[in-house]
C-alpha cells in the first residue's frame, strides 16, 4: 500500500477522507512512530488480528462518514481478550449505526493499545495565502480551551521544528512539572520534520491531524491520525 495506490482507491470510493488505518500506514513509511493499526471487516477477523498484534487493543469504527469516533462510542480501549475484542466490533458497529444510520462502514481497526503518554497533537493545514502549515499543540483541554498551539509555514527547518515545540505557553508540560519528567523533545522535532517532508511530498492532502500522539520520556507514537485529500 503506497500513497498512489490508496489516494487511488479513495478517489474510486468518491471519497476525501483516508480512514486511519490507510492514513497510519502513509505515516509510518513517511518516517512517523504510529500505533500498529490493522483493518478488520468481521468479528473473527478482528479477534485473529488482536493475535497477531498482541492484547490488550484497541477497536474503532472505520468510515468516511464517522470523523470523531469516540463522540459515536466507536473507540474500544484496553480489550484484553479475543472475548472482549469480540464484544466491541459489534458494540461499536450498533453505536456507529445508531449515532449516524447512513454511515457507510468500511470495518474496525484492530491496533495496540499505547501506554499512557503525554498527550500532543501535530497537524497541517492548507492556507489559501501561505500554503501548507504545521500546527503543534498539547493535547486535550489545551487545544480545545486554551487554544494552546504553535504554526509554522512548510518547509520547516530543525530549527523552525525546535521553535514550534517551544512556542506554547504549555511548555513546561513538556520539560517535566511537578517531579514529572520530561518528554522526548527530540522525538517530536524528528515527527514534525517527518510529517512537513510527507506533506510537501504529496500536494493532494489538504489536511492531516494527529491527535493524540503520546509522547514519553523516550519517543513518541501516534495514536490517531486522519488525513482529508484536497477534491478531485
Ligand atoms: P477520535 O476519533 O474520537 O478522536 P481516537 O482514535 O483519538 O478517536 O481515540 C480516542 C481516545 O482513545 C484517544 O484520545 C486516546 O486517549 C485513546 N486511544 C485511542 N487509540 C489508542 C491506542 N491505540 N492506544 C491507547 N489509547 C488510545
Ligand atoms: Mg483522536
Amino acid at each position: 500500500m503506497n500513497f498512489e495506490s490508496v489516494l487511488h482507491q479513495a478517489r474510486a470510493e468518491g471519497r476525501d477522507l483516508l480512514n486511519e488505518v490507510e492514513a497510519k500506514q502513509l505515516l509510518s513509511q513517511a518516517g512517523v512512530p504510529v500505533v500498529e493499526t490493522l483493518l478488520a471487516t468481521t468479528a473473527d477477523q478482528a479477534k485473529r488480528l488482536a493475535g497477531e498484534i498482541g492484547y490488550p487493543v484497541v477497536v474503532k469504527v472505520v468510515s468516511a462518514d464517522i470523523s470523531h469516533k469516540s463522540d459515536v462510542g466507536g473507540v474500544k480501549v484496553g480489550l484484553a481478550n479475543a472475548e472482549a475484542v469480540g464484544e466491541a466490533y459489534e458494540a461499536i458497529l450498533a453505536n456507529s449505526r445508531q449515532a449516524v444510520p447512513d454511515a457507510v462502514i468500511t470495518g474496525v481497526a484492530v491496533q495496540g493499545m499505547a501506554v499512557e503518554g503525554t498527550e500532543i497533537i501535530v497537524g497541517m493545514v492548507r492556507d489559501p495565502q501561505f500554503g501548507p502549515v504545521m500546527m503543534f499543540g498539547l493535547g486535550g483541554i489545551f487545544v480545545e480551551l486554551l487554544k494552546d498551539v504553535s504554526f509554522r509555514v512548510l518547509p520547516l527547518t530543525e530549527r523552525d521544528a525546535q521553535q514550534m515545540v517551544n512556542d506554547i505557553k504549555g511548555r513546561a508540560i513538556l520539560d517535566g512539572v511537578r517531579g514529572q519528567t520530561a518528554v522526548d523533545k527530540a522525538a517530536i522535532c524528528k515527527l514534525i520534520l517527518n510529517v512537513g517532508v510527507f506533506i510537501e511530498q504529496h500536494p493532494e492532502i489538504q489536511e492531516l491531524d494527529m491527535n493524540p500522539v503520546f509522547v514519553y520520556a523516550d519517543g513518541a507514537v501516534a495514536v490517531d491520525a486522519r488525513i482529508v485529500l484536497s477534491q478531485a
